[in-house]
């Protein structure tokens, strides 16, 4: 049966600098972004194992602590292919520069939009820009911790991690300055990319 692994980074641990240093990615993607997929693994053992004895699985708390631990496992994979080495990551696309504006009014009011959106996640989450496939308009959410507030079938083009875990090493309690940096090492190819295949 097949498992989950944690992906290797599309670039090396020092190329986010200055933006996100070689100590606080490592220990993100080494460390936290493992333990997820750790933790999603384990789950399945275990369903496995109560299978085999024909127990019963705590369904409520295994589905929630299951969520929990794939959701964190698929965002930060989602999170690291559309982060960049400053000046690598291209720009927005005619085609979704067009559909920001026309749902944002701008560029610079979806940065914004964005932006507060990412400060204000209570407690641990991310903020992702998403496309709804049925409206054809792209939305921000909100997702508390991993799992929560995600819209069935809205592709995520762009998540930004807001856990602290995130940014803690470079940035201590300062989610604002991290989100800032952030602008510097969006993978737009990527976005660009994934709004094609929401198309
Ligand atoms: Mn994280």
């Amino acid at each position: 049966m097949s498992k989950y692994v944690l992906p290797e980074l599309p670039y090396g641990y020092k190329d986010l600098e200055p933006y996100i240093s070689e100590e606080q990615l490592k220990i993100h993607h080494q460390k936290h972004h493992q333990t997820y997929v750790n933790g999603a693994n384990a789950i399945f053992d275990k369903m496995a194992k109560a299978r085999e004895e024909n127990a019963d699985i705590d369904q409520k708390a295994t589905l929630k602590e299951l969520s929990f631990n794939i959701g964190g496992h698929l965002l930060h994979s989602l999170f690291w292919a559309n982060l960049a080495p400053a000046g690598k990551g291209g720009e927005p696309s005619a085609a979704l520069m067009e559909a920001l504006e026309k749902e944002f009014g701008s560029f610079e009011r979806f940065k914004k939009e964005f932006t507060q959106a990412a400060a204000s996640v209570e407690g641990s989450g991310w903020a992702a820009l998403t496309y709804c496939k049925l409206t054809k308009r792209p939305l921000i959410m909100q997702i508390e911790k991993h799992n929560v507030h995600v819209y069935p079938m809205f592709k995520i083009l762009m998540v930004i991690d807001t856990f602290e875990h995130a940014y803690y090493i470079d940035y201590k309690n300062d989610r604002a300055k991290f989100i800032e940096a952030f602008w510097n090492i969006v993978n737009w190819n990527e976005v660009n990319k994934r709004f094609e295949e929401a198309l």
